[in-house]
């Protein structure tokens, strides 16, 4: 098949980043001490490269895209619980993963999105340098722009590395964000019914973890 100008300048461009990426991984190993030409690190700034680029592949994900030929016109107006979504993110400020699960629920106005796409517009978002509070309202936003339903919630819950591994006290620590909009946000029992939703069936999680801000951390 032959490829277009812009595949090619794409191609080109994309290119272009892995090595910059290479030449960056290989730099900060030498800026470490290490050697970056022996054997065991031989591979790793193109490996590492790779891995960042498809940890960040959110970025170049178009949301119309992802969610294009999912929404659908229909008469029910209860709501819509997506849990237990996992997500794998890269906290901005240290460039560690954080991770956890994250639990969506919207109550209709005519509109609904395909139910195998909630994950999709989660990793779209996650996959990307994330703070989970802002990973928290972009999954909310966009439901919310895409159906306008009388509300959306979204409820994620999150290790932190960056928190675990540093400092014993933290390492069961978990951050949980949420953002509510609409009838979730104004209405008190809608709100407790979606709380009280993911409590059922779950493992107690959302009751025993600890609530903390991610950025409340040592400030490093
Ligand atoms: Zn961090």
């Amino acid at each position: 098949m032959a490829s277009t100008d812009t595949e090619t300048d794409a191609r080109a461009a994309d290119e272009e980043t892995m090595d910059r990426l290479r030449d960056a991984v290989r730099e900060q190993l030498t800026a470490l001490g290490e050697d970056p030409d022996r054997e065991g690190l031989l591979k790793t700034p193109d490996r590492v490269a790779k891995s960042l680029r498809a940890l960040t592949a959110g970025y170049r994900k178009d949301v119309e895209a992802v969610i294009n030929d999912a929404l659908f016109t229909v008469d029910y107006s209860e709501m819509v619980i997506v849990k237990d979504i996992d997500f794998y993110s890269l906290c901005e400020h240290h460039i560690l993963p954080f991770f956890g699960r994250c639990h969506i629920a919207y109550i209709p106005q005519g509109k609904v999105i395909g139910l195998s796409k909630l994950p999709r517009i989660v990793e779209m978002f996650s996959r990307r340098l994330q703070v989970q509070e802002r990973l928290t309202s972009q999954i909310a936003e966009i439901i919310d722009s895409t159906i306008s339903p009388l509300g959306v919630a979204v409820v994620a819950e999150g290790t932190h590395l960056c928190m675990a591994m540093r400092g014993v006290e933290k390492q069961n620590s978990r951050a949980i964000t949420s953002a509510m909009h609409g009838l979730f946000r104004s209405d008190a029992r809608t709100r407790m019914e979606f709380l009280n939703l993911l409590r059922l069936g779950g493992d107690g999680a959302m009751s025993s973890a600890v609530l903390r801000r991610h950025d409340e951390g040592d400030g490093d």
